[in-house]
């Protein structure tokens, strides 16, 4: 994947809403993540990551997509930086440079599954789609 707009830590505020400056490094968003063996950057990491504007290590971590979007580790941050939404930001922020959509309403009939919670696939058109 080639990323040729370079996204700054600043683009990420924007659009997230998140001002990763405010992380002290306490690691409750990490210990709270249930996905954190899979994550190449766990929560915190990726909040000192942010705040260092290293983004486009970032928009090639395989956190994008190992992250499952269930905010725990934004509901534990006791100072307000929510890591789901700075790794949702950069997320978009490839989705963007890539330039189309993974996933559309349209496809969503033929994947519905009763097996497969609602959230679920509202988080898949989150993550896949501009
Ligand atoms: S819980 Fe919040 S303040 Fe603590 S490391 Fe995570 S993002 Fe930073
Ligand atoms: S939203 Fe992602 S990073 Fe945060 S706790 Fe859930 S899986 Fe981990």
């Amino acid at each position: 994947m080639s990323l040729t707009n370079k996204v700054t830590a600043e683009d990420i505020l924007r659009i997230s809403g998140v001002d990763a400056s405010r992380c002290m490094q306490c690691g409750k968003c990490s210990g709270a993540c249930p996905n954190y063996d899979e994550m190449d950057y766990h929560p915190h990491q990726f909040a000192a990551m942010v705040r260092k504007g290293k983004i486009t290590e970032l928009m090639e971590s395989k956190a994008l997509y190992q992250c499952l979007s269930c905010f725990a580790c934004s509901q534990r941050c006791p100072r307000g930086v929510e890591p789901a939404k700075l790794i949702e930001a950069v997320r978009l922020s490839v989705i963007r440079q890539k330039g189309k959509n993974y996933m559309t309403a349209d496809a969503l009939p033929e994947k519905l599954d009763e097996k497969i919670p609602q959230q679920a696939l509202v988080s898949a058109m989150r993550k896949y789609s501009k």
